[in-house]
């Protein structure tokens, strides 16, 4: 039902194109992640809360069907809808039916709660494409809760210095303001201009965060002592730095969990805090689905096909897309 071109992953049935990569004439998106939803298809179909994201990505202008988690419509001969993928705000996994038969595009997901979108749902379905993007046994997720108490003791144990923590600005510093948010702080957050702009959108869809405020909003005399600051990790020594008197530096990333990207990257501290499924949430997830059959995108692929065809008896292998594990900068 789903084949690859070098467009993208297409359903002939529906005569759409799933997440590609060049120009379409009809695009279903899964999330706004830039390896997911490309600029310049003609007509877009995607999850409606999170329709001002994809807008404010892809221009105010696209063609753009938004569609609610869970209804069904008909595109030429197959049934289409999203489901939650709890990945962030409005991310969707794909489900199409046709000729008997359904098949469902993960999309990127995670199995663990956020307080800044919907839940997975697990959807049966004859053949799955999963993400594994992090698909190794040594990836194994502690809870966003307990990541974001951690993050509150680094912040508040020296406040006599501005804390930044640098986090990706789609999705991830979303989640944080609203994991901070859900242990009942109250303290306003400082933002750089990039995650402040997606906070919009996420405010617009009802996400409840913290109160924020640009850094740049700020009277240029005003010390940030003992404010934490979010900023993506493109801003880390750059310019924009310097507004900040010897701050202390993290970043929550799931690859964090790799000792070495930490110290390459000349953070002080990493908070292993990913928006993508871990090794045990990969496997729940394809053996919750039913699947017979299972293509996987993304990074550590082949470990998981093999575990599968070995352990689960599932007719595994991996899929070659251009789709990234949190490539968002
Ligand atoms: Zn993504
Ligand atoms: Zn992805």
């Amino acid at each position: 039902m789903i084949e690859r071109t070098p467009e993208g992953l297409y359903c002939p049935a529906a005569r759409a194109w799933l997440d590609p990569w060049r120009p379409v004439p009809r695009a279903l998106i899964t999330h706004a992640h830039s390896d997911h939803a490309r600029p310049g298809c003609g007509h877009y179909w995607a999850e409606a809360s999170g329709e001002g994201v994809l807008r404010q990505r892809l221009g105010r202008d696209i063609r753009l069907t938004p569609v609610a988690y869970g209804e069904p419509f008909r595109l030429h001969q197959a049934w289409v809808s999203f489901h939650p993928a709890g990945h962030v705000l409005g991310s969707a996994q794909i489900r199409l039916e046709a000729d008997g038969e359904v098949w469902v595009l993960s999309g990127d997901y995670k199995r663990d709660p956020d307080p800044s979108c919907q839940p997975f749902e697990v959807v049966s379905c004859d053949v799955l494409i999963s993400e594994a993007t992090f698909a190794l046994p040594i990836y194994r997720w502690r809870s966003g809760r307990e990541l974001a108490e951690e993050i509150v003791s680094w912040w508040q144990g020296d406040r006599s210095r501005a804390s930044i923590l640098f986090c990706y600005a789609f999705g991830k510093a979303q989640r944080l303001l609203a994991e901070l948010r859900a242990l009942g702080l109250e303290e306003e957050v400082l933002l750089h201009g990039a995650p402040e702009a997606i906070c919009r959108s996420y405010r617009e869809a009802e996400v409840p965060m913290l109160p924020t405020r640009p850094v740049s909003a700020l009277p240029r005399a005003e010390s940030l002592a003992g404010r934490l600051v979010l900023a993506p990790p493109s801003a880390h020594r750059s310019p924009w730095m310097k507004r900040f008197r010897s701050p202390q530096t993290a970043f929550a990333s799931g690859w964090m969990a790799v000792r070495g990207a930490r110290r390459r990257r000349g953070y002080e501290r990493g908070f292993v805090l990913s928006d993508h499924a871990d090794w045990n949430g990969l496997l729940r997830t394809v053996k919750e689905s039913g699947a017979q059959r299972v293509f996987l995108t993304h990074g550590q692929s082949d470990v998981l096909a093999r575990y599968l065809r070995e352990q689960e008896g599932i007719r595994a292998e991996p899929l070659a897309t251009l789709f990234e594990g949190d490539a968002e900068a």
